[in-house]
C-alpha cells in the first residue's frame, strides 16, 4: 500500500491546496517542515503534488518539485504521470519543464493505454503536440523506438493520436501529426484486421476541417472499416450531410499532397506553408463546385470580394496559366512560377496511380531538378506578406473572370505548351483544364 493512503492528515491536504493554487511559499514551508510530504498522494486518486501542480499549470510548483527530486514519472491510480495530466490540460510550460526533467514520453496509462502524445491531440492542445513531438525527435525513443513509430503509437484499442484529432475535431493537431509522419490511412484494426481510418472518425465527428486536412494527404475514402463502412457511409449515418458530400468516392478527387514525401519535407518553411495554404485553396476552390446546388452549398463563397481589376504587370504573372502572380522562384535556375503551378509539378490527384515511382519535380522551364523554393517577396515587408500575396493573388483571379475569353486562350495554349515542355500529362493538368472549363 503506499505511504499517503492511510493519513488525510491536514499538512497532506494543506500541501495539496496549495500546490493547486501555486502558493509555493506555503508549499515550501510544508515541505521545510516535513520532507515526506513530497511523496504523498492524494487518497482518491492516488494524485502526487507533481501530477496537482503540471494539471494546475503551476510551472513554479513543478519546478520547485524537481529540485527535490521528486521522479517526474509518477503515476496515479491511472497510470498517468505529470507530463499526461500536463498534456491534457495544454499546461505547455509543465509540459516543457517535465520533459526538461526527464520525464519519458513514452509511458502508457492504464485506462485507455494512451501516452502524452495522445493526450496532447485528444484534448486538441497543438502547442503541447509540437513540444512532445520536438522532445520526440531528440529523446533515446527516437533511437530506441523509433520517431515515426512513436508518431503513430497506438492505444489500447488501436487509435493512433491522429484518430484521436480526428475524432475530437482537432485539425491543427490533424496537420501537425501528418505533417510529422502520422499515416493517415492508419487502421485502429490489429494485425491485418479491418479498422477504423482517421478519416471514419473525421466523419463521424462531423468535422469538414479534419476531412480536408485527410484528404490533402492522401485518405483513401474507399477504406472500410470492420463493419464494411466507408468514411462517406459513416458521415451519412451520423447525419453529417457536407462532410458525406466530399467523402463521396464519386466526387471529384481532392488535391494530395505528394507521396514522396522528401520533396515537401525538404522546402523551407516559408516555401511549404504558401504551397500548403495554396493547395487547401485549391481543394476548397473544387469543393465548392462539388458543394453548388446540394443544399450544403457554402455560405461565405467568393462573391463579398472586392471587385477591384488590378492591373498587375506582365512580368509578375506566372508565365505557365497566365493568371496567377509568380509567387515561387526554383533553384537553382532562378525560374519564376506561382504557386498553383508548382503545386501541379508536385501533386497528384490520386494515391493509387499506376506510376508509383515518385517522379522527381523538374523546372518546367528548364528541366533541371528542383532542387529548392523560394518565395518571391513582393514589396519588402510593410505589410504582413501574406495579405500582400492573398489580396494580389484574389485580384487577378478576378481579372482572368472578367476578361473570359481571351485569358482562357491564352491559359489554354499555355496548358498545352506547358504539358510539352513536361513530358507528361500529370493530373494537376486536368485541374488547370477545370480552371478553364468554367470560365468559358
Ligand atoms: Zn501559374
Ligand atoms: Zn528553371
Amino acid at each position: 500500500m503506499g505511504q499517503g493512503l492511510s493519513c488525510g492528515t491536514s499538512d497532506d491536504h494543506g500541501l495539496f491546496s496549495a500546490v493547486q493554487c501555486g502558493d509555493v511559499e506555503t508549499v515550501k514551508t510544508l515541505l521545510e517542515r516535513n520532507s515526506s510530504l513530497v511523496h504523498r498522494s492524494r487518497v482518491y486518486d492516488r494524485q502526487s503534488a507533481l501530477h496537482i501542480a503540471a494539471a494546475n499549470g503551476q510551472v513554479e510548483v513543478v519546478s520547485m518539485l524537481i529540485d527535490q527530486s521528486v521522479n517526474p514519472d509518477l503515476l496515479n491510480r491511472y497510470k498517468q504521470t505529470p507530463l499526461m495530466l500536463a498534456a491534457m490540460h495544454g499546461k505547455l510550460s509543465c509540459v516543457q519543464k517535465l520533459i526538461e526533467a526527464g520525464a519519458n514520453i513514452l509511458m502508457f496509462d492504464s485506462l485507455n493505454g494512451r501516452t502524452c502524445l495522445h493526450y496532447a491531440a485528444y484534448y486538441g492542445h497543438s502547442d503541447c503536440l509540437k513540444e512532445i513531438l520536438s522532445a520526440a525527435r531528440t529523446s533515446h525513443v527516437a533511437s530506441s523506438w523509433g520517431y515515426a513509430r512513436f508518431v503513430n503509437v497506438k492505444d489500447g484499442k488501436g487509435a493512433t493520436p491522429l484518430h484521436l484529432a480526428a475524432r475530437q475535431r482537432r485539425p491543427e493537431c490533424v496537420h501537425i501529426l501528418l505533417d510529422n509522419g502520422a499515416l493517415v490511412y492508419a487502421s485502429t484494426g490489429e494485425y491485418g484486421f479491418p479498422g477504423s481510418s482517421p478519416l471514419h472518425l473525421a466523419a463521424r465527428a462531423g468535422s469538414l476541417d479534419c476531412i480536408r486536412e485527410l484528404l490533402a494527404w492522401g485518405a483513401d475514402r474507399s477504406h472500410r472499416d470492420d463493419s464494411g463502412r466507408i468514411p462517406f457511409t459513416v458521415a451519412l449515418r451520423y447525419k453529417h450531410g457536407a462532410c458525406a458530400v466530399l467523402l463521396n468516392p464519386s466526387s471529384a478527387e481532392p488535391l494530395v499532397w505528394p507521396s514522396s514525401l522528401k520533396f515537401v519535407s525538404e522546402l523551407n518553411e516559408e516555401a511549404k506553408s504558401l504551397l500548403e495554404r495554396t493547395l487547401m485553396e485549391a481543394n476548397k476552390e473544387r469543393e465548392n463546385n462539388i458543394l453548388k446546388g446540394t443544399a450544403y452549398s457554402p455560405i461565405n463563397s467568393d462573391d463579398g470580394m472586392d471587385d477591384n481589376i488590378s492591373e498587375v504587370s506582365d512580368t509578375e504573372v506566372c508565365c505557365i496559366c497566365i493568371d496567377q502572380l509568380c509567387t515561387i522562384q526554383v533553384q537553382e535556375c532562378g525560374h519564376q512560377m506561382c504557386a498553383h503551378c508548382i503545386l501541379a509539378l508536385c501533386c497528384h490527384s490520386k494515391p493509387n496511380t499506376t506510376t508509383t515511382s515518385p517522379t522527381e519535380p523538374l523546372c518546367p522551364f528548364c528541366r533541371s531538378r528542383i532542387v529548392q523554393l523560394q518565395v518571391i517577396k513582393f514589396e519588402k515587408d510593410e505589410d504582413t506578406s501574406h495579405d500582400i500575396y492573398s489580396s494580389k493573388i484574389r485580384k487577378s483571379r478576378r481579372s482572368r473572370n472578367l476578361s473570359e475569353g481571351s485569358s482562357s486562350f491564352k491559359s489554354l495554349s499555355a496548358v498545352r505548351s506547358f504539358g510539352k515542355m513536361t513530358g507528361r500529362g500529370s493530373g494537376r493538368i486536368a485541374a488547370e483544364n477545370e480552371h478553364i472549363d468554367k470560365s468559358q
